[in-house]
């Protein structure tokens, strides 16, 4: 994929966008997230356009992972945070770029991961009881419920 005009990260990897650069690789940059999730939150992206990290030659994502392992470090140091919550997506640009977000328990993304694993651990449950064994069992346990005030 060419690097594209309309494309923002493309922009700033070619200085033609403002951003603020925290490091630079040969083949990404290291940016602060414009509308961030939390104070030190980076955005890494390579400088050259694609959209899946996948499809990035393997050098390319060499050098981004370890772009993306320099800063984790730099923000731990910096925030001694939880986690440094490390992501990609890209719903909304679509140029490949990894979240680096540091995180506290009880913050924002701390309790999105949470509600996530929740609904993992709940939706096991559920597939568990569509078993036909399983149901047997739930029935044979509420039939065997007395029957509170019955006559
Ligand atoms: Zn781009």
């Amino acid at each position: 994929v060419a690097e594209r005009t309309d494309c923002v990260f493309c922009r700033i990897a070619r200085g033609e966008a403002p951003a603020h650069v925290v490091a630079e690789s040969p083949l990404s940059l290291a940016l602060l997230d414009v509308q961030p999730l939390a104070e030190g939150h980076c955005l890494v992206i390579p400088r050259r356009h694609e959209v899946w990290w996948h499809d990035l030659t393997a050098e390319e994502t060499t050098d981004l992972f370890g772009l993306a392992r320099r800063v984790a470090r730099r923000i731990k140091r910096a925030y001694a945070p939880d986690f440094v919550a490390t992501y990609a997506r890209g719903r909304r640009i679509p140029h490949v770029h990894l979240f680096l977000v540091p995180s506290f328990a009880g913050d924002p993304l701390d309790r999105h991961f949470n509600a996530l694993e929740g609904w993992q651990e709940g939706a096991r449950a559920l597939v568990a009881l569509a078993d036909p064994a399983r149901r047997a069992e739930v029935a044979g346990r509420l039939r065997a419920e007395p029957d509170e005030g019955a006559p």
